[in-house]
C-alpha cells in the first residue's frame, strides 16, 4: 500500500511539472541554437552567422554545410539554411541549447556519397 502511495505522489510530481512546462510553452518553441556542429564538433556561437540548421534544427557549420553537405542535412535530408543569430542580449532570458551533439559518421556518408558523383 505504501508502494501504491509513493506511485500516486511521483505521477501527481509529474503532473506537476508537466504544467510547469506547457505554462513555459512560448519559452521552449523557440529554437534551440544548439552549441556545435554535428560534423566537425566546432564551437557555434548562438549569435554566430557561421550555423546552418534543417527543420529538425540539426545544427552544422558553414565549412560542413557547403563543403560536404552541399547544403543537405544528412539526417533528414531536409534543406540547411542559415540560422539566425539570437542577440546577446537575449540569450540571458532564452538561454541556448547546451546540447552538443556530434554525429560525424552521418557527415562521412555524405561526403562519400558526393564523391561518387559523376
Ligand atoms: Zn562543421
Ligand atoms: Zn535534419
Amino acid at each position: 500500500m505504501a508502494l501504491c502511495l509513493g506511485l500516486d505522489a511521483m505521477a501527481a510530481g509529474v503532473v506537476m511539472m508537466g504544467r510547469g512546462r506547457a505554462a513555459a510553452g512560448e519559452v521552449t518553441s523557440m529554437l534551440q541554437l544548439r552549441p556545435s556542429c554535428e560534423c566537425c564538433d566546432r564551437n557555434l556561437d548562438p549569435s554566430s552567422r557561421e550555423a546552418f540548421i534543417c527543420s529538425f534544427e540539426c545544427t552544422f557549420c558553414r565549412d560542413c554545410t557547403e563543403r560536404i553537405l552541399g547544403g543537405t542535412c544528412p539526417n533528414c535530408r531536409g534543406e540547411l539554411v542559415r540560422r539566425p543569430a539570437r542577440p546577446v542580449e537575449k540569450q540571458a532570458k532564452f538561454p541556448p541549447s547546451t546540447e552538443r551533439v556530434f554525429k560525424p559518421e552521418g557527415c562521412q556518408r555524405v561526403a562519400a556519397a558526393a564523391e561518387h558523383r559523376p
